[in-house]
């Protein structure tokens, strides 16, 4: 059973929903609709993994759903199946041509139904394994640039529709260079892995994100925090980064690996990410580095 998976029922008999919702118990969480409309709206707020979707129902018929399911960002890639008692060749192709992944014919064999089912949700599974490995840095195992570039988006818009501030920082590695050409190249990873894992660290409110933009460079995204929290949490990433005393013998900016960083706090508006967002955040750790490194900079947009 995988209780983390859901499956969309969408049938206009009850008789038939409760079969399909007691056959899928034991596999998936199992939310239902009674009709065309109803099931839009669930799989648009609950993004179900897999639909069953009847193809004969009153009103909107299964493949308006279907078609209006892939209108809809939310819900175009979640996979259909279609369960109809339109058993013909044509039906089956037709379905199918309009993208369901699946068509099972009424009446259906419970056994084959859930075995049908399973296969299914392990390809989900197996698709977002993916999907999220794509959006992993290997190095550090941290959230890659991809990832906070999509999060940086979704944040952005979640964060203009409720008013609510977005902060973003940036932090570079002091006198990175030196260190690889005094100790190497594979120390130098080493130090990038453990500045990765302490900014994980800092990451407690769901929306956190914290993620390696590129070479030494790590970005920390944080939702629904001000200015002065951030800055605050900024000023402890930078000494806990200190404390880890992990020593730097040719940085002028002191005896151990330190980083600077630069900040901006603003109220997004608009639907696209402004990208003078991230220029004053990166413009901030700019002016961290000119002025002596190993120090925090914020702006508030
Ligand atoms: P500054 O204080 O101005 O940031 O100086 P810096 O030397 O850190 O900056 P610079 O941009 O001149 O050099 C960045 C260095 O980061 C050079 C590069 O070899 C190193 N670097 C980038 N990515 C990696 C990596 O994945 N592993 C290692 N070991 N080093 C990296
Ligand atoms: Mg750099
Ligand atoms: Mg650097």
């Amino acid at each position: 059973m995988n209780r983390t998976q859901s499956v969309l029922v969408v049938d206009d008999e009850k008789q038939n929903r409760g079969l399909l919702a007691e056959l899928l118990a034991d596999e998936c969480r199992v939310i239902l609709a009674k009709n065309g409309q109803q099931a839009l709206e669930r799989a648009h707020e609950l993004s179900p993994d897999l639909i069953l979707l009847d193809v004969m129902m009153p009103e909107m018929n299964g493949y308006q759903v279907i078609q209006a399911l892939q209108q809809d960002d939310a819900t175009r890639q979640i996979p259909v199946i279609f369960i109809s008692a339109l058993d013909a060749p044509a039906d089956e192709e037709r379905g199918l041509d309009l993208g369901a992944v699946d068509y099972i014919t009424k009446p259906f064999h419970p056994s084959i139904v859930r075995k049908r089912v399973r296969n299914h949700l392990l390809s989900v599974h197996h698709r977002h394994l993916l999907e999220n490995l794509a959006k992993i840095d290997s190095l550090t195992e941290i959230a890659n640039r991809r990832r906070y570039d999509e999060a940086l988006e979704s944040e952005w818009r979640r964060c203009a529709r409720s008013a609510s501030p977005l902060s973003l920082g940036i932090l570079d590695v002091d006198h990175f260079k030196r260190y690889n050409d005094h100790l190497g190249h594979a120390e130098g990873d080493q130090v990038l892995r453990q500045i990765a894992r302490k900014l994980s660290s800092f990451m407690r409110r769901p929306g956190d994100l914290v993620a390696r933009y590129g070479g030494e460079e790590f970005v920390v995204l944080l939702p629904n925090v001000d200015a002065d929290s951030a800055l605050a949490l900024a000023n402890e990433i930078r000494a806990s980064i200190e404390a880890l005393a992990l020593p730097h013998p040719s940085s002028p900016a002191g005896r151990y690996v330190t980083i600077s960083m630069g900040g901006i706090t603003a109220v997004p508006s608009g639907g696209d990410v402004d990208p003078q967002f991230f220029q004053e955040a990166d413009g901030a750790l700019y002016a961290a580095k000119a002025e002596g490194r190993n120090r925090v900079f914020w702006r508030r947009g």
